[in-house]
């Protein structure tokens, strides 16, 4: 459940000098500005209102706008610019990006990593193919002779999801005949271009 609503945030308030209440006639007419945030578990997402109110400290008076005459209006106006609303109300759009931004930096730094390893496989990694019906299967490299690396391919496919290392472990820990004895082999340029073409979906790098 998310809960969201809205909040208001006092932006603090200014006397205008002249300005004289309808009501009560006395001088202490202050401008009050007010920000409305939209908010998500109390967190602050985003400002969509700044409003300012001519107010009586005297009386309590919300002074109507009709009330105002055109020059303290003009002060008012000037006024209002003043008012600023504070940052930290944007905190949820500003998490937001972070997040996001921490998400393409990561998967950017996954996929350099991947590429990297993959140009140094070792005995014992695991290349984790991803097949056109969305299952994926997994290569465990045996030796490795100049540019031609032999594999051993799971007899298991993977299915529901992405796997990673630890799912990938667990399951392996669960079938003796996990890997099919019958070696097949690949070049190292056609494991590039299978990592290019995104067949190549992840890299275990298990060898010790
Ligand atoms: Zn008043």
């Amino acid at each position: 459940m998310i809960i969201y609503g809205t909040g208001a945030k006092d932006l603090g308030s200014k006397k205008i000098p002249g300005a004289i209440c309808p009501s009560c006639e006395s001088q202490n007419v202050s401008i009050v500005g007010i920000a409305k945030y939209f908010d998500v578990f109390w967190i602050p997402m985003f400002p969509y209102s700044k409003k300012i109110h001519a107010v009586c400290t005297n009386c309590d008076l919300v002074i109507d706008k009709a009330d105002i005459d055109q020059r303290t209006a003009n002060k008012i106006n000037l006024e209002k610019k003043s008012f600023k609303i504070p940052f930290y109300l944007f905190s949820g759009l500003i998490i937001i990006a972070c997040i996001i931004l921490y998400g393409i930096y990561t998967s950017f730094e996954h996929d350099k990593e991947i590429a990297d390893n993959l140009k140094n496989l070792q005995p014992n990694d695991v290349l984790v193919f991803e097949n056109d019906d969305n299952t994926y299967s997994y290569g465990k490299v045996i030796t490795i002779s100049a540019d031609t690396l032999f594999f051993n391919f799971s007899n298991y496919v993977f299915e529901g999801g992405s796997p990673d290392e630890d799912l990938y472990l667990t399951d392996k820990e669960k079938y003796s005949d996990f890997y099919n004895a019958e070696t097949y082999y690949y070049f190292q340029n056609t494991l590039d271009s299978l990592y290019n073409t995104g067949d190549i979906f992840d890299l275990y790098k298990l060898s010790k």
